[in-house]
């Protein structure tokens, strides 16, 4: 059965990058009817924080990716244990003591040589006795995973065919001196144990990944299928890294962005398949392929997001809408001719808010020089009574006729005055909304 599992570690908000991890394993999973893990990667716990725990929870189910399971690695420490046991027994784990002083002079030393900078493994060599004595003056060591020295190779569902030199690796420290025990193995052990059939990751755990694949053949697990996307750049092709923090799914959704639109352009974003607005899950997921996506860099641009939105909230019935329009103070009898006449005049819904402001307090309204008599002539005209969807109508042609102004000339100053702005929905379905006309004067 199909397992895949998003695996965060607490330590920071999500953002659009692991967002898009978090997206491709849920649909893999979701497509073979198969379990998606949330795995909480906590082990280390300094930086791991709860209340990004309840952070990442909320954000995805905001999103309406919803996890068959939760694990947690800190709930694991014992299993970790028995897998360093596995592997002390198979003369494949080692304790080093070097300093991070000591092993930096060696890598400078090597680097001089024009040799690649990897661990000499010079803590091989050392006899008990002398290890005895390490530890007692620097305490306990770090645990490296011997490496075996040779290519390592594995399909990837995004990169194709992919060989890793593993003697131009360090062998990777997998527990530290004070027994923590580091993400590399953590997470091979829980992808064995729980049956993970599919890794779909970033590009920057290609190199770990070739190390996992000898873990897991060291412990006898069974292999995954790997697939690593691409990193995330900037339009222009730059780093996201430091921007990754603005860039957070809070963020966009405090900016009004709509889930629906947001995993739209994630789950298309850098494949082959265009990018379309997609209004259920259902229509995701029937058209994911993990092997249509491409191993360049994908460049994401925010701005993509907003016209998403619009599509999405344009097409929404009132049912959709109605307590956020409630929430704004619309009267109930209104709610309806308000969403119909604004909707096609908002990003996000956000944006409903500045409409009704203008419809419930009257818009400043904005007059050029030399507009102003035509609008002091045009107000005059414009009937005292309730206005209904005949009134613009009625009242442009008789202004028309007035003042021998028509097309732009006529409709735009009306429109500036009565609603402050140059764009907007259909006057003539404004003009029985606006509960106060200023440029009455
Ligand atoms: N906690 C790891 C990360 O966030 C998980 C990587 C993986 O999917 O194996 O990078």
């Amino acid at each position: 059965m199909t397992t895949t599992r998003f695996a965060p570690s607490p330590t920071g908000y999500i953002h659009v990058g692991n967002l898009r991890t978090a997206l491709m394993n849920y649909l893999i999973a979701a497509r073979d009817g198969g379990t998606f893990i949330l795995r909480i990667d906590d082990t280390d716990p300094e930086r791991s924080k709860e209340e990004y725990v309840d952070a990442i929870k909320q954000d995805l189910e905001w999103l309406g990716l919803y996890w068959d399971r939760v694990e947690r690695q800190s709930e694991r420490l014992d299993r970790y244990a028995d897998a360093a046991k596995d592997l002390r027994m198979m003369g494949r784990f080692y304790e080093a003591f070097e300093t991070p002083v000591e092993l930096d002079l060696k890598r400078k030393k090597q680097l001089n040589m024009g040799n690649p900078p990897v661990y000499d493994r010079a803590a091989l060599a050392l006899d008990e006795a002398e290890k005895d004595r390490l530890r007692a003056e620097r305490g306990n060591g770090v645990w490296r995973f011997k490496l075996d020295q040779t290519r390592t190779e594995w399909h990837d569902g995004i990169h194709g065919d992919i060989s890793i030199d593993t003697a131009s690796v360090s062998d990777p420290v997998l527990i530290r001196g004070d027994g923590q025990v580091l993400y590399t193995l953590a997470s091979v052990v829980d992808d064995t144990d729980m049956g993970v059939t599919h890794v779909v990751r970033g590009a920057d755990h290609v190199t770990n990944t070739a190390t996992q694949i000898q873990i897991i053949k060291a412990l006898g697990g069974k292999m995954p299928e790997f697939a690593h996307h691409s990193l995330l750049t900037g339009p222009q092709g730059e780093s996201l890294s430091k921007r990754l923090g603005t860039l957070s799914l809070r963020d966009l959704r405090e900016q009004g962005v709509e889930p629906m639109a947001l995993l739209s352009l994630m789950a298309r974003l850098g494949s082959s398949d265009p990018v379309e607005l997609r209004t259920n899950m259902a229509e995701l997921i029937a058209g994911f392929e993990i092997g249509h996506f491409g191993a360049a860099p994908t460049k994401f641009d925010v701005a993509d997001l907003f016209p998403l939105t619009a599509h999405y909230l344009q097409a929404l019935p009132l049912e959709a809408v109605a307590d956020r329009i409630a929430g704004l103070g619309v009267p109930k009898e209104l709610a309806a001719e308000f969403w119909e006449t604004t909707r096609s005049n908002i990003t996000t819904l956000d944006d409903l808010a500045g409409w009704w402001k203008i419809f419930r307090d009257g818009a400043d309204p904005v007059i050029d020089a030399e507009d102003a008599e035509f609008v002091a002539q045009a107000m005059a005209l414009l009937p005292e009574g309730p206005l209904d969807g005949e009134s613009w109508g009625a009242w442009t042609t008789a202004v028309k006729q007035a003042t021998g102004r028509k097309g732009r000339e006529l409709f735009m100053p009306l429109r500036k005055a009565l609603t402050g702005q140059e764009h907007g929905p259909d006057m003539s379905r404004v003009l029985p909304l606006l509960q106060v006309i200023k440029a009455r004067g």
